[in-house]
């Protein structure tokens, strides 16, 4: 079978995952990766930390520390909140990948090959610079105006609109550390890479996946296509990242989002086991399929950028199948903004809610289509009503109706029933197609089984069973309701094995269905 290489937007080393971060890409593309586990894929969740960014330097600065100790800090923090949500990075969970010389050579390897290719072009630009710092600004490090939309933004993309602004385009540039460091345009000689020159075969992909993308991304991709496509920087001047390995650019790095691709390539292979050549899992010859999760502000980069320079090694790399977008995850009706402290981190919620509930909730909740909301009362009461007392109710149901089965018992199932098993897992595989990919959807498909079953299982205790048939035929849709379930649910499930493309028996034995388990009560001891 394919292999399918799950890949979550790398997360910046500048503090631990919010909620925003979870309920976004991390959760999601977890989620995924254990579906298509459960439909027998061999399936590999992988990504590492992007150390190089600007806003590590910017967060740095505003923290008062040293850029390494918040990049081991927050790298040591994201693995936790990675453990605690129960996401497996890897075949075995091997954690995350080290950023590591290994690391830097590929990155390195990825650049000189395309820069030898004649991929790149040397441009002389002007770029902001802080004449008191003396520093080029660019990404994290500078704060303006979009000239796309208007709107406040940082340099490299505009949170909002999704569209780049390079160089010297950004309005009203101001140094992030310091707005009251002069800052002008200074001439540079970098090395970037004109996208334009890729227009025919970007239009051919996006044609060939438009089933694929969701439509606010799809949006952004033909507006951009709209115009002439922006020249991306390779390298720029600066101290902070990996250093350009070309000679004739001292003092620069390789522009931390050139990363993403050679830094995916190298997770995918330590993630695998480290061992053979670092891009055997990404070659076209092994046809694997790279599938994204990432939010709508990395479309530019995740969705354009990154698409180039696959495209632009001539074949050597398979292209990715799908990215899957995620809007903004709000904070009780605003954003989640680490810098005013507008959060809640994923590690204290997973602390405080047991993890299958946290999982289950963002799934349900999250900012698919369009901007949703976190509130940590509404998140109490709906997955109290909606999911764990219905559970439960259904859990202690099937806990009479089993108990005085003698051991061994066989139960039949009938045409109807595995009828009924088969419509409900049809109904989960279509929300997971990545055509209309919607775990929120998938998450209500499973509270409406658990209503209809737990109704079906409470009449067994007041009315004679018609036969051992209805009761085999629950057993059966408790087991396929288990099975769609267990994407979502890392401890409930556990030990459970969830086929989703088995045959479905004629005979069953009766099912342990787990209870979940509750959110503490946070009122003070009332009910
Ligand atoms: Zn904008």
């Amino acid at each position: 079978m394919r292999p399918a290489i799950i890949i979550p937007a790398t997360p910046t080393s500048n503090g631990d995952l919010h909620v925003g971060h979870l309920a976004g890409p991390y959760l999601s593309a977890d989620i995924y990766a254990r579906y298509l586990r459960a439909t027998g894929r061999p399936v590999v969740y992988t990504t590492c930390t992007d150390d190089s960014q600007s806003y590590v330097i910017t967060s740095a600065n505003r923290l008062g520390l040293p850029r390494q100790v918040l990049v081991d800090k927050s790298t040591s923090e994201i693995g936790h909140t990675y453990e605690a949500m129960g996401a497996v990075l890897g075949d075995v969970n091997r954690g995350l990948p080290p950023i590591d010389d290994t690391y830097r050579e590929t990155v390195q390897r990825f650049v000189t090959e395309l820069r030898d290719a004649g991929k790149f072009e040397k441009r002389t630009l002007k770029m902001p610079y802080a004449t008191k710092a003396e520093m080029y600004l660019y990404d994290g490090l500078v704060s303006g105006v979009c000239p796309a939309c208007y709107a406040g933004s940082c340099g490299g993309v505009c949170e909002g609109c999704g569209h780049p602004n390079n160089f010297d385009e950004l309005l009203d540039p101001r140094s992030t550390m310091d707005p009251d460091d002069p800052v002008e345009m200074r001439e540079v000689t970098i090395y970037v890479l004109p996208l334009e020159q890729y227009r025919e075969r970007l239009t051919a992909y996006y044609a060939e996946h438009a089933a694929v993308w969701r439509p606010h991304p799809k949006q952004l991709i033909d507006e951009l296509l709209a115009g002439p496509l922006p020249d991306y920087p390779v390298t720029v001047p600066g101290t902070w990242g990996v250093e350009s390995p070309f000679e004739d650019t001292p003092g620069q790095i390789v522009y931390p989002w050139i990363e993403a691709m050679p830094a995916s390539i190298y997770s995918t292979w330590w993630s695998l086991g480290a061992s053979g050549d670092v891009d055997t899992p990404w070659l076209a010859s092994t046809d694997p399929e790279l599938i994204y999760f990432h939010g709508f502000d990395n479309v530019c980069h995740w969705g354009v950028l990154d698409l180039v320079l696959l495209m632009a090694h001539d074949g050597r790399y398979a292209l990715p199948s799908a990215n899957v977008v995620n809007e903004f995850y709000d904070l009780d009706g605003e954003k989640f903004s680490t810098s005013r402290g507008h959060l809640v981190w994923g590690a204290d919620l997973l602390a405080d809610v047991p993890r299958d509930l946290v999982r289950f909730y963002l799934a349900l909740t999250g900012p698919e289509f369009q901007r949703t909301n976190f509130n940590r009362s509404t998140m109490d009461h709906i997955t109290t009503t909606r999911l764990v007392r219905p559970w439960n109710e259904l859990a202690e149901a099937v806990e009479k109706a089993v108990a005085d089965l003698p051991a061994g018992t066989v139960l039949p199932t009938t045409e109807r029933g595995r009828g009924r098993a088969r419509a409900v897992i049809e109904r989960v595989k279509l929300c997971f197609r990545l055509e209309h990919l919607s775990l929120g959807r998938a998450a209500e498909t499973v509270l409406s089984q658990v209503g209809r079953l737990r109704a079906a299982a409470s009449l067994l205790d007041t009315v004679e069973l018609d036969g051992a048939e209805d009761l085999g035929d629950l057993m059966l849709e408790l087991r396929t309701l288990l099975a769609c379930a267990s994407p979502f649910f890392v401890d409930t499930t556990a030990g459970i094995t969830a086929d989703l493309d088995a045959e479905l028996p004629h005979e069953i034995a009766p099912v342990r269905f787990p209870a979940l388990p509750l959110i503490p009560d946070r009122s003070g001891g009332q009910p």
